[in-house]
């Protein structure tokens, strides 16, 4: 679906102010942990044969949940705690938020006990009502589900600082080059094991031609050197030979998180998708109390630890920084859908950068939509500038009000305006998770229309690959090409 279908008009919120010039001093994480065990399973609901209560249309960006923050508060929105307990010493925005009734307007028996999986935490059996078992079947898609609230199991080795080495890695590990677990901008990874131990891996393998590429490289290993965190990937070891640079990594076996939620086999409702994003912000509340920004948190970077869990794991630092107030990071590459307009514009980037990409990721996962894709990129680029972005396509029809107003407070121009990681983490819509799974069992259509979107890259990925490879071809046969670059979904930003 074109983007441009479910654009509003523009809703600027709140002005913003840099962030002052404060000594970097990394801090140790503080997030909290979520440690309830929730299990739903559901008998085969009928839907409800009234249509569920409509969601308010929001205009633009519009705020549903009136927050009582001040204008001013919101400025140091997406700093750290810390800078924020430098900037002011008044009261944390507190949101107010509405009872939330059962999505589907059913009515549910609750028993315990009977659980599929192991017993630890609550265990919940939603079973229809008679009513419902005996009403016709709607559009509206129910399932059973089975939520896996907990945050995955750390990397099985202990965090390392790792220091390039020059030997070659086959003297430690067995790279696996025929099985490629993925590719990204700048080389492949493969599985890998650890001669001594039997350690599963994986290998990153970095082409590290040009000077760019190893400031690249060594970037990501100084970056994950700093992290030590269940939601982001470990580093285990890195070599550097003449051209590249092979980083050994834990290995995560879920696959990217966008590829295993199209499983139709395994619907995905808000709870999921609830349970992800917590995840995700975990890991990012984490990274910037380190002052490492990601800036490339694109749906490619959010790995499954498995197959069937809900626990992720942040990956790739290859653009990530360390970050300093008030220096202005030149980006030149980034997915032009997932850019914040700060990107954009080549102006500061900081910590509300990655909020942005977070905001458009959530959108992804809830609606199946991206909310500022064009049909191509310059419009793409302009639709990230207006910050123009709507819940009206009935993509969102059963999307619940705090889940818009989570949104609606990363997709903000100014930055000063997004919710920081932390501010995330309290939002309403990723608390009160177990309470919320008894009642909100509706298979979101972001499946089916991800699906689409993640077809159409793969389309487009492939036909600018057989371009490129032609346009070789005819250049080399002419002897006018020495390097062909390959660069698929990057553009590279106007500096
Ligand atoms: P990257 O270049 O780091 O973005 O990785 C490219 C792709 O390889 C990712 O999108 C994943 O599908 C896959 N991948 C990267 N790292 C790992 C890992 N540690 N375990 C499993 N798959 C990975």
């Amino acid at each position: 679906m074109a983007a441009d279908s479910h654009r509003q008009s523009e809703t600027e919120r709140g002005g913003m102010r840099e962030v002052p010039a404060v000594a970097v001093v990394p801090l140790m994480a503080d997030t909290p942990k979520t440690e309830t065990r929730t299990t739903v399973t559901e008998n085969q609901a009928a839907a409800p044969s009234s249509p569920a209560p409509a969601p308010k249309k929001p205009s633009g960006l519009a705020v549903l949940m009136p927050t009582v923050e001040s204008s001013s508060l919101r400025q140091v929105y997406s700093c750290p705690e810390s800078l924020q307990r430098l900037q002011s010493s008044r009261p944390k925005p507190q949101y107010v938020c509405p009872a939330r009734g059962p999505a589907v307007g059913k009515t549910c028996s609750v028993l315990g006990g009977a659980s599929p999986v192991a017993a630890s935490g609550i265990q919940i059996i939603v079973v229809p009502t008679t009513a419902e078992r005996t009403r016709p079947k709607s559009h509206t898609k129910t399932c059973h589900k089975v939520i896996d609230d907990v945050p995955p199991q750390p990397a099985p080795f202990l965090h390392r600082c790792v220091s390039l080495r020059s030997n070659p890695p086959s003297d430690t590990f067995v790279i696996h080059t025929r099985e490629v677990l993925g590719s990204g901008r700048f080389g492949k990874v493969h599985k890998c094991t650890e001669k001594s131990s039997g350690l599963k891996l994986a290998a990153k393998i970095i082409n590290t031609r040009t000077a760019k590429e190893k400031e690249r490289a060594n970037n990501e290993v100084q970056a994950m050197n700093q992290l030590s965190h269940p939601n982001i990937l470990q580093l285990y070891d890195a070599f550097e030979a003449k051209h590249q640079l092979v980083l050994i990594l834990e290995y995560v076996e879920g696959g990217e998180l966008f590829d295993r939620i199209v499983d139709e086999s395994a619907p995905l409702t808000e709870v999921d998708a609830m349970v992800f994003v917590k995840q995700i912000c975990e890991g990012v509340s984490y990274m910037h109390q380190m002052y490492v920004l990601h800036l490339d948190l694109k749906p490619e970077n959010i790995l499954c630890v498995n197959r069937t869990g809900h626990q992720v794991k942040i990956i790739d630092f290859g653009l990530a920084r360390r970050y300093r107030p008030r220096e202005k990071l030149r980006v030149n590459f980034g997915t032009p859908e997932f850019l914040a307009p700060e990107v954009v514009n080549f102006d500061f980037v900081s910590f509300p950068t990655d909020m942005w990409t977070l905001g458009v990721v959530t959108y992804m996962l809830l609606s199946g939509l991206s909310p500022f894709l064009g049909d191509d990129e310059s419009q793409t680029l302009n639709n990230v500038l207006s910050a123009n972005c709507s819940f009206e396509d009935e993509a969102f029809e059963h999307i619940s009000a705090e889940a818009k107003d989570f949104i609606s407070h990363l997709l903000v121009k100014e930055r000063g305006g997004r919710m920081s990681a932390l501010q995330c983490l309290r939002h309403p819509w990723l608390n009160n998770i177990a309470e919320k799974a008894k009642g909100s069992n509706i298979v979101l259509k972001s499946q089916v229309l991800l699906k689409k979107y993640l077809a159409k890259k793969l389309w487009k990925k492939n036909y600018i690959a057989i371009a490129a490879a032609n346009r070789f071809k005819k250049i080399s046969s002419g002897g006018e090409l020495t390097s062909l670059d390959t660069e698929t979904d990057t553009v590279p930003i106007a500096t």
